[in-house]
């Protein structure tokens, strides 16, 4: 399908050549940089982006049963090679932090990791899945994602009748939730909210907190229909909302909508991710890079993005801020 949300005068591309340099203004910060800097056009002009110290939370590789682009070693590799400095394997049917320690033995100079997502295909909320997941060798495993497209409020918004997982019953957390809930806060890992309704997201944060969880995710909150006010609440209870590259790529969102809500809520609450590994789609970190590059040109300053692209996702990985 051609991607119909955003369109680029200009290939926004970096010269390898010039990444080494410009990965070093990016650290100093605009302050710090010599005036000549201007003409190599680091100050948010064509080919300007770096992607030192950015993290992606939200790569899809293969092996998969849908069709992937890469391979998770090519997909390390690949965003090794762009200066990330890390990245999270997400699999909406089997585990990854198993994969993750295995590329972590092929690739060297960036950090991956991977978790569960309790689609149907794990049993669903299944607090064994979590804490096998947690106690595998190698410690990739760090995130739990709620169910994603065996997410009741996402099977029954399409209809069709297909088996679904539910996460609350007559609006309450159902047990296995609160079980998973507790393991999620034992092995200090984070929670992320999947294809959950921006309602149950809402009712799940304070029975997260309240079980210890210390580092929440809302799964790319546009795409699950979330208004302003619920965006407000979220951030207001200290959880971190996912604004993805996929949804602008494929024409469902807007930069515009993006920045609307950064403008209204701070980049505080939010963070970047590219959704990408598809078959045929552009790679994660040229989607990161097309996407940074969008931002500024909106106006988005590089200390937002600096926020969302590498001090928010270091902080839901429990690393240090960069
Ligand atoms: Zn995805």
């Amino acid at each position: 399908m051609e991607p119909a949300g955003i369109r680029f005068a200009r290939p926004i591309r970096i010269r390898p050549v010039l990444a080494g340099a410009l990965a070093v203004s990016v650290a100093l910060g605009p302050a710090a940089l010599p005036s000549a800097a201007g003409a190599q056009g680091v100050a948010g002009s064509e080919g300007s982006v770096s992607l030192e110290g950015v993290i992606d939370l939200h790569v899809h590789a293969g092996p998969d049963s849908r069709p992937r682009s890469v391979d998770d070693i090519e997909a390390a590799r690949a965003a090794r090679d762009a200066g990330l400095r890390a990245i999270l394997l997400k699999n909406h049917f089997t585990m990854t932090a198993d994969r993750a320690a295995v590329a972590m033995g092929q690739v060297e100079g960036i950090e991956i990791f991977g978790g569960v997502v309790l689609n149907r295909a794990v049993g669903g909320i299944n607090p064994e899945a979590v804490r096998q997941m947690a106690t595998f060798s190698g410690g990739r495993g760090k995130v739990v994602w709620l169910p994603t497209f065996d997410a009741e409020h996402y099977v029954t918004a399409a209809g069709g009748g297909a088996p679904y997982v539910s996460i609350l019953a007559e609006g309450e957390p159902l047990p296995a939730v609160q079980e998973v809930f507790a393991l999620i806060a034992e092995h200090d890992l984070t929670l992320a909210m999947g294809h959950s309704s921006p309602g149950e997201v809402l009712r799940l944060i304070p029975e997260a907190k309240r079980l210890g969880v210390r580092r929440i995710l809302v799964t790319h909150v546009f795409g699950q229909g979330a208004t302003p006010e619920e965006m407000r609440q979220m951030a207001a209870e200290g959880a971190i909302m996912e604004i993805d590259w996929l949804a602008v790529y494929n024409g469902g969102r807007t930069i515009d909508d993006y920045v609307s809500a950064i403008r209204a809520l701070g980049a505080e609450a939010f963070f970047l991710s590219s959704d990408l590994g598809q078959a045929g789609n552009p790679l994660h970190a040229e989607g990161l890079r097309d996407y940074i590059a969008a931002l500024r040109e909106a106006g988005v300053s590089d200390e937002e993005i600096d926020v969302m692209a590498r001090r928010n996702p270091a902080r839901l990985l429990g690393l240090d801020p960069w």
